[in-house]
C-alpha cells in the first residue's frame, strides 16, 4: 500500500464518523461532514483544472478551511503551500511566484495583504476567499464548495514519494527556503510522533502553533488518524487558550516556549480557577530549563520537549526518561526533560565533531546534529545548491550544535550561527538565556554575540522585564556571573519592551543583531 496521507482521514471516518473532528469559533464538523467537504474541495479543484503536482497556496489562520485544505489538496495529488500569515505583501509575491502556485485560498481578514501585489502574480489563476462578506471579484469559498460533487474522490495514482507540501522555513536566520516534503515523509513522521506522544482517540488537541508552520502543520495528521478532536482559534491569546481548555476539555497542546511563557505568566497573574484536564504540553525551540519545573509543578501538565526542523518533517528527537531513571529525584528528572532527548522511531540522530566522528557521551564535547530519517525532505524547491549543502552523504546537516550526556540525551547547545566565541571558548547563547530566565524579574531574554577587543566576542543580552520590576544592567551582569562560569557572563544588556518573534513564536536574533548595530550608530 502506498503511504498516502488521505488514509488517516479514511480511518477516522470509518471508525469515528459521527464524532466531532474539528471545532473553530462557532462551528464544528464531524469526521463525516469534514470528509464530505474534503471531497467537494478535491472535485472543485479538479474542475478548475488543478492536476497532480500543482501547487495550491493557503493564507489562513488555524481554521476548519485550513484542515480541509490539507486533505482536499492531498487527495488530488496537489502540493499544499501554506503561507505565514504575518508576512508582507512583497513576501507573498515572492513565495507565490517562486512556488508557481495556481490557486490561492485566502481568509477574508488577510485578503488585503494580497491586493497590492495581485497584478504581479504570475501563476495564480484563481483566488478563493474564506468567510467572504465584502464585495470583491474573488470567489466565495462556501458558495463554491457547496456546488461541488460530494461523492468520494477517485484518487489518482498517488505515489508515496510525491511531494505534497512545500513549506517555507521560519526565516529565523535569513530568507525562507521552500522545503519539499512527500506523503511518505509526513506519513511516517506522523506514525512515529503519535507513538511518542501517546496520541489516542481520547485526545483533544488545541492548536496553538500555527498550522502554516511545520510544527503546527504536522499535528493534524496524527490527531486525525487516531480520531482525536481538534480545536482551532483564529488568534491564540492566553485568555482565550484558558477559556478553550475548559470549554473543550483540551488534553494536549504543542507550542513554542515563548507562548508557553506567556501562558505561565497569565496563569500566575490571573490564576484562573479553571478546571482543566491537560495531560501534556509539547515544546521545541530551546525551552529554558526553568520552564520544565514551572509547567510540571505549577500547572501540573507533563512537559515534553521535542527537537526538529522543517527539513525533517519536523521532529527527530523527543525528551524521554529511561525507565530506570524514573526513580531519580524530580529535580534531576526535570533537568533531563530540559534536553532534546533521544532519537525518535524512524530517525537516526548523531552528534558529530569536525572529523565526522560521534562525540563522546560525556555532556562536554560539542558537535553538529545530523539526521537520517523517514522525515528528511526531498530537497529545497528550486535550490539544488542549498539541498546539496544540507544533505550530505545521506545525512541532513542541521546547523545545530549539541552535546550528548552519559545517558544518550542530546542537548541542543545552540545554532552554529548563534554560538559566541569568546577567548577561544564556545559559549551557548541558549545556556545564558536559561540562566537569565531563572531571575524572578526577567520575563524574556535573548543573547547574541557582540565584538570585543580583547576576547573576540562576548555575550550581550536583550531583556524584557516583568511588569512593575526594575533591574539595572550591572545587576544582570552580576547575576550571570553568579550563575555561570565568568567567561559566560553577559557583558552588556539592552532593555526592550518586547523581543522580535516569528509567527511561530521564535525569537529572531537576526533583528536583535541589527538593532544592536543600529544603536552603535
Ligand atoms: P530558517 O531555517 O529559515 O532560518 P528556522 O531554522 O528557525 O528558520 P524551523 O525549521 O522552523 O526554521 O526551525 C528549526 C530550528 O529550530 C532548528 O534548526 C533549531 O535551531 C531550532 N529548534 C527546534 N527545536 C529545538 C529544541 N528543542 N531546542 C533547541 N532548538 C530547537
Ligand atoms: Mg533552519
Amino acid at each position: 500500500v502506498p503511504l498516502i496521507l488521505s488514509q488517516f482521514l479514511d480511518r477516522a471516518v470509518s471508525l469515528y464518523g459521527s464524532k466531532k473532528a474539528i471545532y473553530a469559533d462557532d462551528r464544528a464538523f464531524t469526521y463525516e461532514e469534514l470528509n464530505t467537504r474534503v471531497n467537494q474541495l478535491s472535485h472543485g479543484l479538479k474542475a478548475s483544472g488543478i492536476q497532480k503536482g500543482d501547487r495550491v497556496a493557503y493564507l489562513a489562520p488555524n481554521s476548519i478551511e485550513m484542515l480541509e485544505g490539507f486533505y482536499g489538496v492531498f487527495q488530488l495529488g496537489g502540493v499544499m503551500v501554506p503561507l505565514n500569515i504575518r508576512l508582507k505583501p512583497e513576501d507573498y509575491l515572492f513565495i507565490l511566484n517562486h512556488s508557481e502556485s495556481r490557486v490561492l485560498f485566502v481568509d477574508q481578514d488577510l485578503h488585503h495583504l494580497i491586493l497590492p501585489v495581485k497584478d504581479q502574480l504570475k501563476t495564480v489563476e484563481k483566488i478563493i476567499v474564506h468567510y467572504k462578506e465584502e464585495e470583491t471579484d474573488e470567489t466565495d469559498y462556501d458558495a463554491w464548495l457547496s456546488i461541488q460533487d460530494s461523492r468520494p474522490y477517485d484518487r489518482e495514482d498517488l505515489d508515496e514519494n510525491d511531494v505534497c507540501s512545500l513549506l517555507y522555513t521560519s526565516g529565523t536566520t535569513g530568507n525562507p527556503k521552500g522545503v519539499m516534503l512527500t506523503h511518505r515523509n509526513n506519513y511516517l513522521h506522523a506514525l512515529s510522533t503519535m507513538h511518542h506522544l501517546r496520541v489516542s482517540d481520547q485526545d483533544v488537541l488545541l492548536h496553538v502553533l500555527p498550522m502554516f508552520h511545520v510544527n503546527g502543520w504536522g499535528s493534524p495528521f496524527y490527531y486525525t488518524a487516531n480520531g482525536a478532536s481538534q480545536v482551532c482559534m483564529r488568534k491564540a491569546t492566553p485568555e482565550k487558550i484558558f477559556d478553550a481548555l475548559q470549554k473543550h476539555n483540551v488534553s494536549v497542546m504543542h507550542m513554542a516556549p515563548t507562548v508557553l511563557n506567556s501562558l505561565m505568566q497569565y496563569h500566575e497573574q490571573c490564576a484562573p480557577a479553571v478546571e482543566q484536564d491537560v495531560r501534556v504540553v509539547i515544546a521545541g525551540s530551546a525551552p529554558p530549563p526553568a520552564f520544565v519545573t514551572r509547567v510540571e509543578k505549577e500547572l501540573g501538565w507533563e512537559f515534553i520537549q521535542v527537537y526538529g526542523m522543517t527539513e525533517s518533517s519536523p521532529l527527530s528527537t523527543v525528551s524521554t526518561i529511561r525507565s530506570h531513571l524514573k526513580e531519580l529525584p524530580l529535580t534531576q528528572q526535570y533537568r533531563m526533560k530540559a534536553k532534546a532527548g533521544h532519537q525518535m522511531i524512524g530517525c537516526e540522530v548523531k552528534v558529530i565533531n569536525e572529523q565526522g566522528e560521534e562525540v563522546a557521551y560525556n555532556g562536554l564535547e560539542i558537535g553538529e546534529v545530523v539526521v537520517r530519517s523517514n522525515g528528511v525532505m526531498k530537497g529545497y524547491w528550486k535550490n539544488e545548491e542549498a539541498t546539496m549543502e544540507a544533505i550530505r552523504g545521506g545525512w541532513l546537516h542541521t546547523g545545530d550544535m549539541a552535546n550528548v550526556d552519559e545517558y544518550g540525551n542530546i542537548d541542543i547547545v545552540d545554532r552554529k550561527k548563534d554560538i559566541i566565541i569568546s577567548g577561544g571558548e564556545n559559549i551557548s547563547s541558549i545556556e545564558i538565556e536559561g540562566a537569565l530566565y531563572e531571575h524572578p524579574a526577567i520575563l524574556e531574554a535573548a543573547v547574541i554575540a557582540v565584538p570585543h577587543e580583547k576576547w573576540g566576542e562576548t555575550p550581550h543580552a536583550f531583556v524584557v522585564l516583568r511588569i512593575g520590576k526594575t533591574l539595572t544592567e550591572q545587576e544582570i551582569i552580576s547575576f550571570t556571573r553568579e550563575k555561570l562560569a565568568h567567561f559566560k557572563a553577559v557583558t552588556g544588556v539592552t532593555f526592550v519592551e518586547e523581543l522580535p518573534k516569528t509567527a511561530s513564536g521564535k525569537i529572531q536574533k537576526i533583528h536583535l543583531r541589527n538593532d544592536y548595530w543600529e544603536s552603535k550608530g
